[in-house]
């Protein structure tokens, strides 16, 4: 069941009901959710259930669960299975037939999508790119033909690095909205260009602090895509053998795009070989 992801208000009055009233509570981080409990003036037994032990732990919890008991399954904060633990658990229960109920509320995902003011009919949750910067690259080359909204998790230590490579390969232009500390405090969307957020975030400190949602429009159908050139790919195997410079021009008549942009794109295939 779903937590609150800052602010304590958003837990629903159900899923009070249900911690009060459950035997025990899988939690990802027992002292963390401890806090919240204590917080509710509730008292319960609590099982850690983390990243590291699900696959070990899973087993003896459905045990207890199939033997009559009931369970809750948190996480540290917002709805669990969501870039959190309890994809096993809530598997293997169903493979055996348990009862799994969802108690919905906060996840930081639909929040920021509901306050946006990007397209929400077709969007793909990405989760965390990953933290290296030649795997996170190859990750966004993945999915640069999208057209669906995309939408990733990132910490504060990688986001400076995350608004660059998304303007390095997804475009300078490409329209991105941050949300940063949902409902909580400092609560901050930053809108504009890829490019326009690599400043906005690298030139304020305060801005790079806390917990993000980073949310990039999908790509628009181009003018290059009614030809069937694949402009990716065209500039993947030109930079093999010539000048970046050369290839954005040359890429940039064959198609109509800015030469800046596939510029950049092209400089990051180069970095990655
Ligand atoms: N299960 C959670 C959910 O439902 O959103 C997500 C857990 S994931 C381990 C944590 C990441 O979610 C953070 O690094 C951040 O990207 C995002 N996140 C969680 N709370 C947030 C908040 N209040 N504001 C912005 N992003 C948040």
């Amino acid at each position: 069941m779903a937590t609150p992801i800052g602010n304590l208000e958003d837990l629903t009055g159900r899923a009070v009901q249900v911690l009060a009233s459950v035997d025990f509570i899988a939690a990802e981080d027992t002292r963390h959710s401890g806090r919240l409990l204590q917080h509710l003036g509730i008292q319960k037994p609590m099982v850690a259930l983390h990243d590291h032990n699900e696959r070990d732990r899973a087993r003896g919890l459905l045990g207890r669960i199939a033997a009559g008991e009931s369970a809750a399954l948190i996480s540290d904060a917002g709805t669990p299975l969501i870039s959190d633990p309890g994809y096993v658990l809530v598997r293997q229960a169903r493979a055996l037939g348990l009862r799994v109920v969802p108690i919905p509320g906060a996840c930081a995902l639909v929040a920021a999508l509901s306050a946006a003011g990007l397209p929400t009919d077709r969007f793909l949750f990405a989760g965390f790119a990953p933290a290296k910067g030649g795997a996170r690259r190859g990750f966004l080359k993945d999915l640069a033909r999208e057209t669906a909204t995309l939408v990733f998790y990132e910490s504060p230590h990688r986001i400076r690095e995350m608004l660059q490579d998304v303007a390095g390969i997804l475009g300078e232009g490409r329209e991105v909205v941050v949300a940063r500390e949902l409902t909580k405090t400092f609560e901050t969307f930053y809108s504009g260009t890829a490019a326009e957020l690599v400043e906005a975030i690298s030139g304020d400190p305060n801005a790079s602090r806390g917990e993000f949602v980073v949310m990039v429009r999908g790509r628009e159908s181009q003018a290059a895509d009614a030809v069937g050139l694949d402009v990716d790919r065209m500039l993947e195997l030109l930079v093999a053998d010539l000048p970046v410079k050369r290839v954005a021009k040359i890429v940039s008549e064959l198609t109509g795009l800015p030469r800046n942009e596939l510029y950049q794109k092209a400089l990051a295939f180069r970095s990655d070989r």
